[in-house]
């Protein structure tokens, strides 16, 4: 009721919704990192999930160029290494092992993040929704990265898995939709890249997003690694990944580390 009425007035002051969501994650991931953990530290290794560095476009999604090395080196001050997100998936990884994953193939993964990566020399794994990297649509030519640029990429410590063709909520979507959508950005991504993908992220990736029968799809499809974006509340099955915010500073970021966003989901 509160919520509502705060919500209320302001829209009514032309506050854009997605402002309002963007300061209520900044408020609930303050007030996380200040609450003592209740749960027991994680065992195994955590597979952490970006979207862009340096493109504001993403909104919430976006990490600054400067706070993403920050991270990046504060994680290794801390004792973390750096392995694959495979590495972890199909081993559960050791408690001071992280990974990085990326969403989306927005142009920044080319132009800030794969030369960090690379100098680092820290594998990781992006996410292409293959019909945005078709350009099809206008937006995506500025935004996002297209096959040539994706390809230029290819080779080293980089894994590319699928995101879907369009990106959409696949709990809304009938089971051909959802077939559809596994099977046409595998077949895409091998025609393009020459690489047919095994890895595949669920678009916004809750565990509302996702269920027994879309699983089962995705694995008859030929996916063996299905990535969520949530940790204790994943679908069973899934691999989990913690999403890192643009409100995630140094306090914040130690605290995710720590677990203390585990039980918490953005598009609620
Ligand atoms: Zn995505």
């Amino acid at each position: 009721m509160w919520k509502k009425s705060v919500k209320t007035v302001l829209r009514s002051a032309g506050v854009r919704r997605e402002q309002i969501a963007a300061a209520r994650m900044v408020m609930e991931r303050a007030t996380l990192a200040s609450i003592p953990r209740t749960t027991a530290p994680k065992q195994t290794g955590r597979i952490l999930a970006y979207h862009s560095v340096a493109q504001p476009r993403t909104g919430v999604n976006d990490v600054s160029l400067q706070r993403f090395e920050r991270q990046l080196d504060m994680a290794i001050d801390l004792g973390f290494e750096f392995v694959s997100a495979l590495q972890i998936a199909h081993t559960g990884g050791a408690a001071n092992q992280l990974a990085i994953t990326v969403d989306d193939a927005w142009t920044s993964a080319a132009e800030h993040i794969a030369p960090i990566m690379r100098k680092r020399g820290i594998p990781w794994t992006l996410f292409v929704v293959s019909g945005w990297s078709d350009h099809t649509e206008s937006w995506t030519r500025k935004d996002i990265l297209g096959w040539d640029a994706l390809r230029a990429l290819m080779g080293g410590d980089l894994e590319l898995g699928s995101h879907s063709v369009t990106h959409p909520d696949f709990a809304k979507l009938t089971p051909q939709q959802a077939k559809m959508e596994l099977e046409t950005s595998r077949d895409r991504i091998a025609e393009k890249l020459g690489i047919v993908p095994k890895s595949f992220a669920i678009p916004y990736g809750q565990s509302a997003n996702w269920n027994a029968e879309l699983h089962k799809l995705a694995q008859d499809a030929g996916y063996d690694t299905i990535y969520s974006q949530a940790e204790t509340t994943a679908f069973p099955g899934t691999v989990r990944r913690t999403f890192v915010t643009k409100f995630d500073n140094r306090y914040i970021f130690k605290a995710l580390l720590n677990g203390s966003y585990d039980r918490w989901e953005e598009w609620v």
